[in-house]
């Protein structure tokens, strides 16, 4: 954590944090890697009472919501700790998708959907998911969609096909994208945003979508699922219809913010790992792998990618939370693919430095160079980010250019 942006309460609740990973968690996650999720979902969920007795149960969100009320660039700084391992936070329940839709829940859902499923997501006893992209569109253009979610009487009857909805392997619900208002001008008015829940009539699970050799389950899997007739409440509409757009982009802001940080957690785990091994792993004749000028030179790029990413993300955040989401658009798209590349880059030359080592499943490395990849991909490919920022750029040079 930088002292630049450290606050009294963070000060005072990081170590705590750092501990509780480094002795209940980080020591066991090579052990629950090999374990089928529920099981591990057990072991983590029973340490509750340990992680509210530290004051971090729901670490992002307000206190409202039993959590403690930290401001967009303390919850950074935090995630960045939590993403040293993989299972930090789903600890502290602060994981995506269920964090993101917590935020939309509370702020869009009816009293008795807030009882029935914002409760027990705030306590850790339900998980949920969010399905909006699709194998037969492209999703970096998500107006793309053939979900459509059509009104008879009080209720919606949904039919699509959805895949890449992350974590819906024993979710209860979905906040599901459909095509509400078709006829509406503007493609970013046509679709809503719906509460599913899991156990409805037509709703399927059709597959765990495996990733590198690797099916997935519970919190980790991404979902295939189709929609057959599924039959929901109007009142499970979240905000006005033809919004979901709108909402979409309310969730995304502090998302993109929450998984750079976390990202960059991820480097300095690697980044450990790289100089560890670089400082031991002896070639012969008392030369130590760090000896090598190359390796010095992984070391010396990665250190400097990983210090200039996070400065980018917090000064992200800081501009978001003192001036919203609009103003910060621009700074949003430079993290998103500049800290994914950094993210890359310093987890292959860790796996690298490693040698064969860096391949097996006997370091995290291996399972962070797979489950990584990802992340240039989603909350939007890499190319998308770059082209909306070089657009606002040359807007500002008189160029104009249409958004295709
Ligand atoms: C690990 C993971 C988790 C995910 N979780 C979820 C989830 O929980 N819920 C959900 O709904 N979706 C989820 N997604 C889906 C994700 O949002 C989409 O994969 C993403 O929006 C890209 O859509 P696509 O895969 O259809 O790629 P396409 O839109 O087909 O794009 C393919 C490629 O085209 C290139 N490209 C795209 N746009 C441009 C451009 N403007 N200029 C130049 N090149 C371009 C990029 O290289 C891109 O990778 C997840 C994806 C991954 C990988």
């Amino acid at each position: 954590m930088l002292d630049l942006f450290a606050t009294p309460r963070l000060r005072e609740l990081a170590p705590r944090v750092t501990t509780f990973l480094e002795e209940e968690i980080i020591p066991f996650e090579q052990e629950w890697m090999q374990m089928p999720f529920t099981e591990v979902e057990k072991i983590i969920r029973a340490k509750k009472p340990k992680v509210q007795a530290i004051g971090a149960w729901n670490l992002y969100h307000a206190k409202h919501h039993g959590g403690p009320g930290l401001n967009l660039v303390e919850v950074a700084q935090i995630s960045e700790l939590l993403g040293r391992t993989p299972f930090g936070h789903f600890t502290f329940n602060c994981q995506a998708p269920d964090a993101g839709n917590i935020e939309l829940l509370f702020q869009y859902a009816s009293p008795a959907m807030r009882e029935k499923y914002l409760e027990p997501l705030l306590a850790g006893e339900l998980r949920s998911c969010f399905s909006m992209t699709e194998p037969e569109f492209a999703g970096s253009n998500p107006v793309l969609m053939g979900t459509t979610a059509v009104r008879d009487g009080d209720h919606y009857i949904i039919n699509g096909h959805k895949w890449f909805t992350s974590s819906a392997d024993g979710a209860a619900l979905a906040i599901v994208m459909a095509v509400t208002n078709p006829e509406a001008a503007s493609p970013y008015m046509r679709a809503s945003m719906i509460l599913v829940p899991t156990d409805a009539e037509g709703f399927e699970l059709v597959r765990n979508v495996p990733v590198m050799g690797h099916p997935g389950s519970g919190w980790a899997s991404h979902g295939e699922i189709r929609y057959t007739n599924v039959r929901v409440p109007v009142s499970n509409l979240l905000g006005p219809e033809g919004a979901g757009f709108k909402l979409a982009q309310e969730r995304l802001g502090p998302g993109r913010i929450h998984h750079c940080m976390r990202w960059i957690g991820v480097c300095e785990r690697a980044f450990d790992l790289m100089c560890r091994r670089a400082a031991t792993r002896e070639l012969g004749n008392g030369v130590f792998l760090g000896e090598k000028q190359m390796v010095q030179n992984f070391i010396a790029e990665s250190r400097a990618e990983i210090d200039a990413a996070r400065l980018m993300v917090l000064h992200a955040a800081g501009k978001m939370q003192e001036m919203g989401q609009h103003a910060a658009a621009a700074e949003i798209s430079t993290i998103k693919f500049f800290a994914a590349n950094v993210l890359q880059r310093v987890i292959d030359r860790a796996v690298q430095v490693h040698g064969a080592l860096g391949v097996t499943d006997d370091t995290i490395l291996s399972y962070y160079y797979r489950e990584e990849r990802g992340a240039r991909i989603y909350d939007g490919p890499d190319e998308a980010h770059k082209s909306s920022l070089a657009r606002k750029i040359l807007k500002n040079y008189g160029l104009s250019i249409r958004n295709n």
